[in-house]
């Protein structure tokens, strides 16, 4: 049996297998990795792809982590967070959009307490029950968790970054990762869809740090992944590193396809700055779901995590209008459904 059918199969790759595997790789059958992938995606959601509107409510964090443009000690950066009645607004507008799944991202703001974020929640799913509602607020005590799912939340993302302490260390100011790769076992735990992810080409990544992301997203068995490039932003002390690639990226989506051949994996944001069809090539390299923003285009410049972010000027409708001409001209269909995980989709009317 190839490497490549390998993957696919268990059991998971040692580590020195994943270096044989990357070792392997030519341009002929990394090309049969890509259609191997695109195949295993074809298999479980055909040519379909899933729409999440993404609401970016506060930039203003409490974290400090050295890639990132909206760290605390950034002091360039204007900060602001949305109203309860602004995100409720912004649902409004996806909700006519035909959107069934609303994704509210954030850094870590003080400001929206556990409290606030439960009724944030509950409102949302009052408002609109046939709608997914999914977090990625950062870190919280696992009591928190439990809050948010039972508000009605129904998934959660939260990149574990790197799965290699030493990395990980490196990106976060000697802060360990512990905490971290905890909580997705944690939020697994309480009952949330969860997906976890990294950069690609993050300052210092070696091709063993890549392997223990795959090794630990393999344990995991998250029900997402999001993968994108690391993307320099001026004010960070990271400006000047080297990007990733729209190469490793893409073959990363591949491998994670096929490992976990189920996953919502999405072309990212990150992935179309970085290249203007990033995101086509995303979903031609095994990724099935993109994440238009719904943000109100007066904060869109403001959630600058990276340079060069695309989509700041645009209003939510044209966004929706633009990314579907995008996957229909790639050869794939927009599904606006709730778009759960296989696993999860008996107890949603989907
Ligand atoms: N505060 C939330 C959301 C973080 S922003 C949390 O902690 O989960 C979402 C993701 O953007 C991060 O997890 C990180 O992987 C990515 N990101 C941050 N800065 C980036 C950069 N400079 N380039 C590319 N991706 C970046």
């Amino acid at each position: 049996m190839n490497w490549i059918d390998r993957l696919a199969r268990p059991p998971a790759l040692s580590h020195q297998e994943w270096r044989d595997f990357f070792a392997s790789l030519n341009d002929e059958n990394k090309n049969e990795l890509k259609q191997k992938a695109i195949g295993a995606r074809r298999d479980h959601y055909g040519t379909d792809v899933y729409m999440r509107g993404l609401i970016e409510f506060t930039n203003y964090c409490k974290r400090n982590c050295s890639y990132c443009g909206i760290q605390r000690s950034n002091q360039e950066v204007q900060r602001y967070r949305l109203s309860e009645d602004d995100i409720l607004s912004c649902c409004d507008q996806g909700y006519w959009l035909g959107y069934r799944t609303f994704v509210l991202q954030g850094g870590e703001d003080p400001f929206f307490t556990e409290e606030r974020i439960v009724r944030l929640v509950e409102r949302i799913k009052k408002t609109y029950p046939d709608c997914a509602v999914t977090l990625s607020v950062g870190e919280w005590p696992k009591s928190s968790y439990q809050a948010f799912f039972h508000a009605g939340a129904d998934r959660y993302l939260l990149r574990h970054e790197a799965a290699s302490d030493k990395l990980y260390r490196s990106l976060h100011n000697g802060e360990s990762n512990a905490n971290r790769l905890q909580a997705l076992w944690d939020l697994k735990e309480v009952g949330f869809q969860i997906g976890a992810g990294f950069m690609v080409g993050a300052p210092g990544q070696t091709l063993d740090d890549l392997i223990e992301d795959l090794i630990f997203l393999q344990k995991l068995q998250p029900h997402m992944v999001g993968i994108g490039p690391f993307l320099p932003q001026s004010d960070t002390t990271l400006a000047d590193a080297e990007p990733g690639t729209l190469e490793w990226t893409c073959l990363l989506l591949s491998i994670i396809r096929l490992i976990l051949p189920e996953v919502l994996l999405p072309a990212t944001t990150a992935l179309g700055s970085l290249d203007p069809k990033g995101r086509e090539q995303g979903l031609l390299a095994g990724a099935n779901v993109v994440m238009p923003n719904l943000s109100p285009t007066n904060v869109r410049d403001l959630y600058a995590l990276y340079d060069g972010k695309i989509c700041t000027g645009d209003e939510a409708a044209h966004c929706r209008q633009c990314i579907e001409k995008r996957i229909a001209s790639t050869g794939f269909r927009v599904n606006m459904t709730r778009g759960d995980h296989p696993t999860r989709r008996s107890i949603h009317a989907n």
